[in-house]
Parts: C-alpha cells; sequence; structure tokens
C-alpha cells in the first residue's frame, strides 16, 4: 500500500480512490496543478470542483461528484516558510505533518499536537477537524493563525484570525474554495516519552484521571472484553512524572491493531524523543494502521465519557465481530463552526473496522443508536450513518456558516453531494442562530 491516495491509479491503471481504497473518487476529471497559478485557473474554469489532500478520508467528502474535476494538491510546491521570531510557520495547501514537522523541529519550534499518524496533510485535515489527544489540546485546527484560499472566481482570499468568519474558514469541510495557504502557531521544540500500559479495565475506570496522566493519552479495546488492552500514555519531559497506578506498563514495544508490527509504531518504553516522533502513533516511513479497513469516529461530552463507554459495552459482541481496533481519546474544545469538538470538551470513540462495508454499516447503525443520548458529532472525514436533518441540530453555528459558503461561493463550485446534504436544511438550521 503507498500512503497517498491511489498512486498506482494515477498512472491510469483506474479510477483514483481514497488511501484505503474504499471511496472511489466519481470525478469526471482528476488535475494535478504544478502552481497556485495553474491551480487557480482550473479553478475559476470549472463549475463544480474539490481538492484532494492525501485522501486518507473514509467519507465521500473530497468528491466532487460525476460532473465534477478533483484537484489533487500532490505536485503543488511543498512550501514551507518558518518565522522563527513570531513562531509561526506558513505552509503551502499540499504539504503533509511529516515534511511540516521536520522543518520546524529543524527551527528548534514544534506543534502543539500531531494525530496518530503524519502522512496526511495539512490542509485536509483542518478542513475535517482531525485532532490527536489530550484534555488540554485542541483538535489541529486550533494552531490555524491565517487561512489564504482561491476562490470559485480565481480571487485569493485571506482569513485571518482576528476576523468572525474565521471561526468557520479552517474546518470548511473543503467547501470554502482551494486552500493554497496555511498560517500556523508554533511553540519551543519539546521531547516526549511515551510507555504503553496493558490491560486496564472498564469497570471502575476514573476516565478523567486515566485520560489527564499525560500529555497525550489514547485507550485501546478490541471490545472482545470490557478491558483496555493497551493504554498509551505520552508525557512531555518538561511536564511532571506520569502517575499510572491503575494497570502495568507494557515490557515490549507494541502496535495498537493486534497482529500488526510494533516496528511500524513510534519509540515507546520511556525512551524520550523529539515531539514528533512520539506525538503520532505511526512512524512516517510505514504503513500507519493495518491499511485494510474502514474508520469511524463520534465525538461527545466529555463528562459522558464513562457512560458512553458503558453503551458502547453493551453492544460489544455486535462490535467486536467487525472491529479491529477502538481507540478513545480527548480533545479540548473549539470554537470552529463546524469542529466535531466546537464548544465542548470532547471525548472521541474512535472504531477502525475490518474493511467490509456490507457487514460494517449495520454496526455502525447499531452503535450510533447506543450513541445516539450523548448527542454525538461524528469525524466529517470518517463512515457515519446520522442523517444530516440530526446533525444541523448539533452545531448551533451551522447557519453561519452556510451563509459563509454563500458569501464566499454563491455558485456552490465547491460544493459536493456531501456538503449540499449537511447544509440544506430547507430552513434557517442551527439552534439560536443569527
Ligand atoms: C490510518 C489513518 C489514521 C487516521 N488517524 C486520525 C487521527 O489520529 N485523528 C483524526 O482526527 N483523524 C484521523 N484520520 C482521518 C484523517 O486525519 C482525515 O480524514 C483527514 O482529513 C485526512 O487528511 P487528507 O489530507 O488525507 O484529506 P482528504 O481526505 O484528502 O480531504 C479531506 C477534505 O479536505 C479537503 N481538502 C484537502 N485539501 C484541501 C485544500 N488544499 N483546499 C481545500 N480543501 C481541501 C477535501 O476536499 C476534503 O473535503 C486517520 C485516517 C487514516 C487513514
Amino acid at each position: 500500500m503507498t500512503d497517498a491516495a491511489g498512486e498506482e491509479s494515477r498512472d491510469g491503471a483506474g479510477p483514483l480512490t481514497n488511501w484505503a481504497g474504499t471511496v472511489t473518487y466519481t470525478a469526471r476529471e482528476v488535475r494535478r496543478p504544478r502552481s497556485p497559478r495553474e491551480l487557480a485557473a482550473l479553478v475559476a474554469g470549472s463549475t463544480r470542483v474539490r481538492l484532494l489532500g492525501s485522501g486518507h478520508s473514509f467519507s465521500r467528502i473530497a468528491d466532487p461528484g460525476p460532473d465534477g474535476v478533483l484537484l489533487s494538491t500532490a505536485d503543488l510546491p511543498r512550501e514551507i516558510d518558518v518565522d522563527t521570531a513570531a513562531r509561526t510557520v506558513r505552509v503551502a495547501g499540499g504539504v503533509r505533518y511529516t515534511e511540516l514537522a521536520a522543518a520546524v523541529h529543524a527551527h528548534g519550534l514544534a506543534l502543539a499536537n500531531m494525530a496518530s499518524l503524519p502522512h496526511i496533510s495539512v490542509a485536509g485535515s483542518v478542513a475535517t477537524g482531525t485532532h490527536g489527544s489530550g484534555v488540554g489540546n485542541g483538535p489541529l485546527a486550533s494552531a490555524v493563525r491565517e487561512v489564504e484560499l482561491i476562490t470559485a472566481d480565481g480571487a485569493a482570499v485571506t482569513i485571518g484570525r482576528d476576523e468572525a468568519r474565521f471561526a468557520g474558514a479552517v474546518t470548511s469541510l473543503g467547501a470554502l474554495g482551494a486552500v493554497t495557504a496555511l498560517t500556523l502557531g508554533l511553540e519551543p521544540a519539546y521531547e516526549v516519552e511515551q510507555r504503553v500500559y496493558t490491560a486496564l479495565p472498564l469497570r471502575g475506570l476514573d476516565f478523567d484521571a486515566v485520560a489527564g496522566a499525560g500529555y497525550s493519552v489514547s485507550l485501546f479495546t478490541d471490545w472482545r472484553e470490557p478491558v483496555f488492552g493497551q493504554v498509551w500514555v505520552k508525557r512531555r519531559t518538561d511536564r511532571p512524572p506520569v502517575d499510572f497506578p491503575w494497570a502495568a506498563p507494557a515490557v515490549r514495544p507494541l502496535h495498537p491493531v493486534p497482529g500488526m508490527p510494533a516496528e511500524n509504531c513510534t519509540a515507546q518504553l520511556g525512551v524520550p524523543g523529539p515531539w514528533h516522533e512520539r506525538l503520532p502513533h505511526f512512524r512516517a516511513r510505514f504503513t500507519p494502521s493495518s491499511g485494510a479497513e474502514i474508520q469511524s469516529e463520534y465525538l461527545l461530552p466529555r463528562a459522558a465519557a464513562v457512560d458512553a463507554l458503558a453503551a458502547v459495552a453493551g453492544v460489544r459482541e455486535v462490535v467486536a465481530g467487525v472491529l479491529r481496533t477502538c481507540e478513545v481519546r480527548t480533545v479540548a474544545a473549539d470554537d470552529q463552526w463546524l469542529g466535531p469538538a466546537y464548544g465542548r470538551d470532547s471525548v472521541a470513540l474512535h472504531f477502525t473496522w475490518v474493511r467490509d462495508e456490507a457487514a460494517v454499516l449495520p454496526v455502525v447503525r447499531r452503535l450510533e443508536e447506543v450513541l445516539m443520548p450523548f448527542g454525538p458529532r461524528p469525524h466529517w472525514g470518517k463512515v457515519y450513518g446520522i442523517p444530516p436533518a440530526v446533525l444541523r441540530g448539533r452545531y448551533p453555528r451551522l447557519a453561519r456558516f452556510r451563509a459563509l459558503v454563500r458569501s464566499l461561493d454563491p455558485g456552490g463550485t465547491f460544493t459536493n453531494a456531501f456538503v449540499r446534504d449537511l447544509l440544506d436544511a430547507g430552513d434557517a438550521g442551527g439552534e439560536g442562530d443569527a
């Protein structure tokens, strides 16, 4: 497997797919612009267009539809400009976290957090609300200071953090325009050590204490038993030592997906290392996760974590039948209107399923039934079945986002079926919205 969307298909061997091969993009044409100028010309000449980052999403969010053009960011210049005095970095629209992390680390700087893999593009990640873990860490979008876009008419638009519309401009589902650059805030480089603890029972779980035991904590279970087989605790070495009395530390490196090789994973056993070689679970030069998979994820209020986990435990035999692994993380509240952590400190329940859509989708629906009382917001880049009408009620600033889409893209050039289904409420949509 390559580390990008359907590389083999780009040589004409077949239609372009996402990284996992579970989504075939139905675009009438796929283009790979080599400069922002070429990108702007292609956008201005299209009536329906979507951008493609590294193609790691499992939903149809990037698909422009059969009458649309898919613009891959793969061949755009990989500009990364670090401003050490301002502690910011400006990254071009196709840059991946692997490249970004190495560049900022070389300047003695760091990102506050990363997702489980560094292979993903920055623009594509913040567009879907991608996150790592940590009770004090917001989603990756919370690092963004400025967004540079090419809108449907080919014009360049910059939206800075001091503008009210910025709250709709980062986790935008790709619906506002082609992101040509993002400016992110940085901090001084730091070291992290990670230890994995094994066999933490669900019964009696003090979730807040466990989730807060390190800078970034992930709990993994296959739900065959009500036990977290692995708890990954990542500690910044400039923070207090970890006190983890609830489970025993692993004595050898582990992979979170049973049966997969630990060498694909970042160093464990408490060996300190640079932030970008510990915060992701998966190493940049190896296939992340398992590859043959479908993913789903739901963000719920963190205060509901124990009750929500108990609800999943109630259907764990159904879930376990098609599951490779389930990861539980925390995400601090953010202010992006369409961010799944908007306005609420969240627990994120992630499911890596086997790659068998027919078997997985009924389980996704069952899972959503038991999570429904907790008001789950799905990850936009993963598979879910919650109807758009239900989701509209979960995003109190949805009408503002819709107005922002209309102001920047009145003809709906960047609105694909995924975005249209979500936005077309037939009424104002969203509670208490202005
Ligand atoms: C193995 C694996 C592990 C994962 N781990 C995590 C994790 O730890 N945490 C998490 O939250 N998610 C995780 N994900 C999900 C992943 O982070 C998201 O799907 C993310 O959006 C992928 O980024 P991408 O560049 O591949 O986006 P794509 O799938 O290429 O695109 C996503 C969206 O962004 C838009 N877009 C991309 N580039 C641009 C641009 N330049 N301008 C405008 N719009 C653009 C696309 O049109 C689309 O709507 C994981 C996925 C995989 C496959």
